[in-house]
């Protein structure tokens, strides 16, 4: 389960005095960054691009900043757990049924398969992310807990906007 804040742009965060992973002592920024993208501007010849990005600091002790850096590619898949696994499935049966791939790398593949799985379920249960910028607010999440209950008072996210806690506009 994980709380989800709408973080306004204006504003800095807050955090709490400890490390977002495990609660001990922080002495390490983790920096997660994303870009979303809102638009596509149609030239005659080209279009643009527009996207916005976010880059957020947390603290975080030093054996969770190793953590975290290795776990930075999962941190920027933003697709359901489901729609991983499903993914992942086609491309095995893909590789099974290939005439050109030798079948005694398929187990490679199967082991990285399964690397991929376990860090995406590791850190969606303990890290922040990143889910998206909009033109105002930044939406994050944080596992629920007392890490997220403080964060939501120090940042005064008290506004209940669906699933978001929205920060206040102040
Ligand atoms: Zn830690």
């Amino acid at each position: 389960m994980r709380i989800y804040f709408g973080i306004r742009h204006n504003k800095e965060i807050q955090w709490p005095d400890r490390c977002l992973w495990c609660g001990n002592k922080s002495d390490k920024w983790h920096i997660v960054s994303k870009k979303s993208i809102y638009d596509f501007e149609y030239r005659v010849f080209w279009y643009n691009i527009l996207s916005r990005i976010r880059t957020i600091a947390y603290p975080v002790c030093k054996k969770h900043d190793i953590i975290a850096f290795i776990l930075t590619p999962f941190s920027r898949i933003d697709i359901p757990f489901w729609a991983l696994c499903t993914a992942i499935g086609f491309f095995l049966a893909f590789m099974h049924l290939s005439p050109v791939i030798e079948q005694s790398t398929i187990i490679w593949w199967y082991l990285i398969c399964s690397l991929i799985i376990v860090g995406f379920l590791f850190f969606d249960r303990r890290g922040l992310q990143v889910h998206k910028v909009t033109e105002r607010f930044t939406v994050i999440s944080i596992p629920d807990g007392e890490y997220a209950t403080e964060f939501g008072l120090l940042n005064n996210c008290n506004t209940i906007d669906g699933r978001l806690l929205m920060q206040q506009d102040n």
